[in-house]
């Protein structure tokens, strides 16, 4: 059964997050800490000792991962990987992916403490840069990890015309060895990330811990709608071939789309943008973003039909051209069930109640998926507001989920064979 977490726990959290959140950039609002970023390096070493005091070996992998590890008894058994991230993103909290990071150190330590040996090496990873960045470009550390990152990925341009791979060589990583990071070379037994759930479900219902059961898809469309520029004063409203009033009722088709989803699913547009400059013009050239999200693939695939559809419907009633560039920015990842039983189990095993929960938001888990089967396990955050200042979670939750994943990583240890 659940005990409560010693003192020496939840002071060590508590400081964590307070020593932590002290590296942030003073000029941005938030406890902004951006990968690359002067802080970002400062608090890296911080986190580097802080793996070191608890008594792990610590390096820092081709791709900056830094990495602590607790060796096992038996050298040649498949390791445990858990983790998270450490940057945040601009304007950002104190807990999304911190959580992770100090919590797994909090585990490793916990472990030691209680004098259990795991026979397998207890890895812990703080990934680089997990939050997306200048280059539009997220989880850079488990990407390099999974061997996902690309050349084409360093040569992405920030908005000052710097590549992502002069980025990297000018935090001293050598962008040759990105491509090609051991980590795939060496067998991993599973991966479990701890995270705040970043919405509000597990507070709305009173629950201390979700299981998640799978990582949301993303789905991306521009539409350019194409009308025709005519005199505002002068042109009738039934004469008109107006593309801003086509991307509007593409914005509330969108939203309908996400209020109708039939699990988990959100739809979003972000952004219109007119060519029209003049007050007295009728828009003739608009583009507009929106993205869709769902952990069920059908859904998703099936909304990328009836939003182009719709949308070109309504456009063409209108008098409007329109054309859509799609594209997949994630596809769904799904929770090994066997990982997902595991975590489901350890926290029964603490007599708490529990939901298995979708992730709306990718994570580093996403890359660490195709290595080894993978698990996350999320606690509350409170109103459900995360990427904001406003961002936070209880220590006393976080210890609840460091409980959970310290029996999430004894049983997947016990296991023979990798949880399917
Ligand atoms: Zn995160």
């Amino acid at each position: 059964m659940s005990q409560a977490p010693s003192r020496e726990t939840l002071d060590r959290l508590d400081t964590g997050v307070t020593e932590l959140s002290a590296f942030h950039d003073g000029d941005r609002p938030g406890w902004t800490r951006e990968v690359f970023s002067e802080p970002y390096r400062a608090s890296r070493d911080w986190t580097a000792a802080r793996m070191r005091d608890a008594g792990l070996e610590v390096h820092v992998d081709a791709a900056g991962n830094i990495v602590g590890r607790l060796p096992g008894t038996e050298q040649s058994a498949p390791a445990l990987v858990t983790g998270s991230h450490t940057d945040t993103v601009d304007g950002g909290g104190r807990f999304d992916g911190i959580v992770g990071v100090l919590g797994s150190i909090e585990a490793a330590r916990l472990l030691q403490e209680s004098g259990t040996r795991l026979r397998r090496d207890l890895v812990v990873v703080d990934f680089l840069g997990e939050e997306s960045n200048v280059f539009g470009l997220s989880c850079l550390g488990s990407r390099s990890a999974a061997q996902e990152l690309t050349s084409a990925d360093l040569d992405r341009r920030d908005y000052r015309g710097v590549t992502l791979g002069q980025a990297y060589a000018d935090y001293g990583l050598e962008p040759s060895r990105l491509l090609d990071v051991p980590w795939a070379k060496r067998p991993l037994h599973a991966f479990v990330e701890l995270h705040i759930e970043q919405g509000p479900t597990l507070e709305k219902r009173g629950l201390p811990l979700g299981v998640v059961t799978a990582i949301t898809g993303i789905e991306r469309f521009v539409a350019t709608f194409a009308g025709a520029a005519d005199h505002a004063g002068t042109t009738s409203m039934d004469d008109r071939r107006d593309a801003m009033v086509a991307a509007a009722e593409a914005v509330l088709a969108v939203r309908s789309e996400g209020c109708g989803a039939p699990t988990h699913g959100v739809a979003t547009s972000t952004r219109v943008e007119s060519e029209s400059r003049s007050p007295n013009v009728v828009p003739s050239l608009v583009r507009m973003y929106s993205e869709v999200r769902s952990v069920d693939p059908a859904w998703l695939s099936g909304v990328k039909g009836r939003l182009t559809a719709e949308i070109a419907a309504k456009a063409a009633a209108l008098g409007v051209d329109v054309g859509f560039e799609w594209s997949t920015d994630n596809a769904v990842v799904q929770a090994a069930p066997g990982v997902q039983d595991v975590a489901g189990a350890a926290v029964d095993a603490l007599g708490l109640p529990w939901m298995p929960i979708p992730s709306g938001a990718t994570h580093d888990a996403v890359h660490m998926a195709d290595l080894a089967p993978m698990g996350m396990i999320f606690i509350p955050s409170k109103g459900g507001k995360s990427h904001c200042p406003e961002e936070w979670s209880s220590t006393a939750d976080i210890a609840t989920g460091v409980d959970a994943l310290v029996g999430t990583l004894r049983r997947l240890d016990a296991l023979d064979s990798r949880p399917s």
